[in-house]
């Protein structure tokens, strides 16, 4: 059975690169009818935090990326870790290490100073006279002397390293903690990891990872190593372009929807399709369509997949988004037009659901005062004789429907002779209290009549 993981270290945001790591192995998991696990790789006690534990559930609970099982924790699984590295030490494939930080130090001097990599030199491995029992030692893996390491990445293609490179890696530390390249390999195998996804910055552990699993006659899994994600500008990604928080996102405005959609485009594609369902994705998405190349952020196409999902999601769903921004905003939409109303009214004008938020504020609440240069340009003396019109014909209508104000505001402008642009926008300023909105008839509506005639009396006065 095909298994996958996301195994994120708890020690800061939960990032897009991260994200996008787990979408794509979620999706290969299920696209192959297999499982995904997450498991939350907290071994680093100084840098992990709960609070960074909570903003990966959250942002993977906002984006609706479920696990199948987990999560687990390695600080939980410690015994586990330690009763391998005794085996591993009775059975030769794992030695202890009494070399004194001194003595490294220098042998790393020495080693850069002689233009080589620092590494360690396995004095300990070939002749083992443990100083005294008491003294502290580190627990090294036995990594072969000889070869090379040879695995074929899904994206990359095959990638190779010489075992002369590798050092003989520590697996457990003089504190008595197993070091994170260890807790790794131990999980995966364990958990029966089939395919092991993550961010390229990993390739130079993986040969590290496959001896530990070949001295401990486990299966080796598959591996892909996903590029990374660069800045609008094709840097790094930093704080200003996007290093932020998955729940930036939702903060700023957008869908989870879209930033899926956004995601799985980001370094895969299948053919020029753009628009994707999470159904979709799962049915077509493969690692070999993965890109090799790092892909760049691009906030016009993360807007426009946006705009497109507040468009075409059902309005119910949106209006639920929306409320959270509203809410947020801080008023309260109990008097007025229900939310899908709004989300169809304003829809085709927003790219985000703050925007949305920010917008509708007028159907709810009583502004203050009209926009300054909107009433300087559209409310003057000449506005008022149509404004008094059009409110008589308005409070005169028994029914409230948008056809019927829309024939009360036509016949107004005949009446008086004048072009509907010079009823529409005092009419417009006068409801809303700016010189844009979506169809005035349509707004109107939505605001209802109540408001719109006290609203128009307002400015008349
Ligand atoms: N915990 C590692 C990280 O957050 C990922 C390890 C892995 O996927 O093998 O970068």
């Amino acid at each position: 059975k095909i298994k996958t993981r996301f195994a994120p270290s708890p020690t800061g945001y939960l990032h897009i690169g991260g994200v996008r790591t787990a979408l794509y192995s979620w999706l290969f998991a299920h696209h192959m009818g297999g499982e995904f696990v997450l498991r939350i790789e907290d071994t680093d006690l100084e840098r992990s935090t709960q609070e960074a534990i909570d903003a990966i559930m959250d942002g993977m609970n906002w984006l609706n990326i479920g696990w199948d099982e987990g999560p687990y924790f390695q600080t939980k699984r410690m015994d586990r870790y330690n009763s391998v590295i005794e085996s591993m030490l009775n059975n030769g494939t794992a030695y202890k290490c009494y070399c004194s930080k001194e003595r490294l130090e220098k042998l790393r001097t020495k080693q850069m100073m002689e233009g080589l990599k620092p590494r360690y030199d396995g004095r300990c491995r070939h002749h083992q006279n443990p100083p005294s029992d008491k003294t502290l030692s580190v627990i090294r893996f036995g990594n072969p002397e000889e070869g090379f390491v040879i695995f074929k990445d899904k994206i990359r293609g095959e990638i190779k390293f010489s075992n002369k490179e590798l050092d003989d890696l520590i697996i457990r530390r003089s504190d008595g903690l197993p070091t994170y390249n260890f807790c790794v390999v131990i999980d995966d195998w364990e958990m029966g990891i089939t395919h092991v996804i993550r961010g390229e910055d990993h390739i130079n552990n993986t040969p590290r990872q496959i001896n530990i699993l070949k001295a401990l006659n486990a299966p080796i899994p598959e591996y892909a190593h996903v590029s990374m994600i660069l800045g609008e500008n094709g840097q790094k990604l930093s704080k200003r372009f996007n290093a932020v928080g998955i729940m930036e996102y939702r903060d700023q405005g957008y869908l989870p929807q879209a930033l899926l959609n956004y995601l799985v485009r980001l370094g895969w594609s299948y053919g020029d399709q753009e628009i994707f369902s999470v159904d979709e994705m799962k049915t077509l998405f493969t690692l070999e369509a993965v890109s090799k190349s790092a892909a760049s952020f691009n906030t016009e196409k993360l807007l426009w997949l946006n705009h497109h999902y507040i468009n075409h999601l059902p309005t119910e769903e949106v209006a639920v988004h929306l409320a959270w921004h509203i809410e947020k905003a801080g008023f309260n939409t109990d008097q007025g037009p229900e939310l899908v109303e709004i989300v169809k009214l304003l829809g085709e004008r927003c790219k985000t659901l703050k925007e949305m938020a920010e917008s509708c504020r007028y159907f709810y609440e009583e502004f203050e005062q009209f926009d300054e240069n909107a009433a300087k340009k559209h409310l003057r003396a000449q506005a008022y004789e149509p404004l008094s019109q059009v409110r008589i014909k308005l409070a005169a209508l028994s029914e409230w429907a948008k056809e019927e104000i829309q024939n009360a505001i036509e016949s107004t402008a005949k009446e008086l002779g004048i072009g509907m642009g010079k009823i529409g926008m005092p009419l417009r300023v006068a409801a809303t209290g700016q010189a844009q909105s979506p169809a005035l008839h349509l707004t109107i509506h939505a605001i209802g009549q109540a408001r719109t005639l006290a609203r128009i009396e307002k400015a008349l006065t």
